[in-house]
């Protein structure tokens, strides 16, 4: 069972001096001491400016850049047992209208700097306008009334609501309760030995899961400092893990140790490190070196295996952590502390209180431990199907969703959410030996959604996954999509979308560019002929969303036109 609610617990027990958020780019910082007060003090500002209508169980959404006044409003609407609902600045007008539309928001919080933004969104095509006021008003706080020591809801009210990224549809309102958002924090408390210790550098957006949970609430949660580095540019990060190990004139300052961002960030952190001095270049070697920077997390993407041998390289053998996770659930399945349990492609093992269970995607039946070969030797595929205190109880005003995403609870254990994910598990040897009791056992691979990067040509099942692991291996590739078009002889055939590297762009015949001969003779070392891609085209972009993740649908239809897949 789960202690109540702790996270205001937590908050107000950490030594009150000890610092909970710092603005990188101001060297601003904020004590814990000072965010509990500030907490307690917005609450009773917020009942305030909601003008007497009672905020229990309401949706507040705000809209703030990245740092301590997002934090202090997240949280005051926690205390206030209301359920907040972080906005991205980066919408256009037309997504912050349907979240507010959809989330049936009664209030909207937004900084100074974009109450020019809100105040246009809020007067046209609302049905439902929600108060709105500035969030410097709440952060004032309430003078006359002394700070209340801060404790959750005995029954879980209120918590956070998340939109998915939108990868696969229109994005979905996922509520997570605060009973939810605890068990997520206490897991990954568990997994990645999150301590007062520990300084994260923040550089990711405050609207998804990865960015509020893995990156403020379970940090706060351990006592952790947050600095915020914002907005993200990879110079700044470089110069900022750097710091402390340059010869400097003042205060000097704390060497981060934590790190969890998106492949895509990695690249682009890896792609910009040639450009450094070479002073900044030998310091930021020191500052990823594992006896400094303790943990580096990747996940939102697959991982590509380039990047991480290129960042274990630079980093003196840091290797990158990679976990699988969904605004549904938190985080599910994750590689384990030790380098040895940092498996290439794997996404390690079941998280402390996630069961997870692969269904077959050809029989429907679950695939149990030791049965993961079908008859002919070949690995059986697996939806990943999740249960237990980290999943979300239901998608906001979408009862069909919810019902045709979870199973019935068919042993009276509780229902099963279905990820729409595929994997494999294997044993995989030298892993799992671990202190760590929950990574254990075979481990997982993610092959891809289900409705996207599994292709099915020609009675084979294939991986659009494994097949972008290898083209991003070759030297000519920089960042690719495998996807699946329609074909009357195979059912669907393999294509991939190709960026060219610079080194592709004159890699091919006679100093052309790289093409799709070129491409075949290449992977045919690496992969079975049927997932050999058999249409290829260049493009100058391949459009990702804020969490470094591409749309295949929209992708397909870009590239090849109307062409179904
Ligand atoms: P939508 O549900 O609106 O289509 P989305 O699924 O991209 O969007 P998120 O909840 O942010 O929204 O993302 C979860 C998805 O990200 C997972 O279902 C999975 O497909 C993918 N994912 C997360 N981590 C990994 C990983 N380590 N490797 C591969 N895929 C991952
Ligand atoms: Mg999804």
């Amino acid at each position: 069972t789960l202690p109540r609610l702790p996270i205001f617990k937590a908050i107000t027990s950490h030594d009150p001096k000890s610092i909970a958020v710092v603005h990188s780019a101001s060297g601003r910082t904020f004590t814990y001491g000072e965010l509990a007060h500030d907490v307690s003090s917005a609450k009773f500002k917020l009942a305030d400016l909601a003008k007497g209508n009672a905020i229990d169980g309401e949706r507040i959404a705000f809209l703030a850049d990245n740092g301590y006044d997002y934090v202090v409003t997240l949280l005051s609407v926690l205390a206030s047992h209301a359920i907040a609902v972080p906005l991205s600045p980066a919408f256009p007008a037309s997504e912050l209208r349907y979240v507010l539309d959809q989330s049936e928001a009664m209030m909207l919080l937004s900084s100074a700097k974009f109450q020019d933004k809100s105040d246009e969104v809020v007067k046209e095509g609302l049905e439902n306008r929600p108060i709105t006021a500035a969030i410097e008003k709440a952060l004032e706080g309430d003078k006359s009334r002394e700070a209340v020591t801060l404790e959750g809801p005995a029954d879980g009210r209120g918590g956070v609501m998340l939109y998915t990224s939108g990868t696969t549809s229109r994005p979905k309102g996922v509520l997570l309760p605060q009973s939810v958002l605890t068990a997520q924090s206490l897991s990954l408390l568990k997994a990645w030995n999150y301590s007062p210790e520990d300084r994260l550098l923040h550089a990711l957006p405050l609207h998804h899961i990865h960015g509020v949970i893995n990156a403020v609430l379970t940090p706060l949660f351990a006592g952790s400092a947050i600095e915020f580095q914002f907005p993200f540019n990879a110079q700044a990060v470089w110069e900022r893990l750097a710091a402390p190990f340059l010869p400097t004139e003042g205060e000097p300052k704390e060497k981060i140790t934590f790190l969890t961002v998106v492949p895509t960030i990695y690249n682009r952190l890896l792609q910009s490190h040639g450009s450094l001095s070479p002073e900044l270049q030998k310091a930021t070697k020191t500052a990823l070196d594992p006896k400094n920077m303790r943990l580096n997390i990747s996940g939102s993407a697959a991982l590509p295996t380039p990047t991480k041998s290129a960042w274990s390289d630079l980093s003196s053998g840091n290797v990158l952590l990679e976990r699988y996770g969904m605004t549904e659930v938190g985080m599910a399945l994750s590689c384990g502390l030790d380098f040895s349990d940092r498996v290439d492609g794997s996404v390690g093992w079941p998280l402390p209180f996630v069961e997870v269970r692969l269904v077959d995607t050809d029989t429907n039946e679950v695939i149990q431990p030791g049965e993961e070969l079908d008859k002919d030797g070949k690995t059986r595929h697996g939806e990943i199907q999740l249960r237990g205190p980290t999943v979300f109880p239901e998608y906001w005003r979408n009862p069909a969703a919810t019902a045709a995403e979870f199973t019935e609870n068919e042993d009276g254990n509780g229902k099963w959410f279905k990820t729409g994910d595929v994997a494999i598990r294997m044993n995989v040897e030298g892993a799992g030996n671990s202190s760590q009791e929950w990574a254990k056992g075979p481990m997982y691979f993610i092959q891809g959604r289900k409705s996207a990067d599994i292709i099915k040509t020609g009675g084979e099942k294939v991986s659009a996954l494994e097949i972008e692991r290898e083209m991003l291996s070759l030297p000519h590739v920089a960042e690719c999509a495998v996807v699946g078009l329609q074909s009357d002889a195979w059912g669907q055939k393999v294509a991939a979308v190709v960026m060219l590297s610079e080194e592709g762009k004159i890699a091919g015949r006679g100093g052309k560019a790289w093409g799709p001969m070129d491409m075949r003779r290449a992977l045919k070392e690496r992969l079975a002929n049927y997932k050999i891609p058999q249409e290829m085209k260049v493009v100058e972009t391949i459009p990702r969303n804020a969490m470094g993740k591409i749309n295949k649908k929209a992708l397909v239809k870009e590239v090849f036109g109307d062409a179904p897949s």
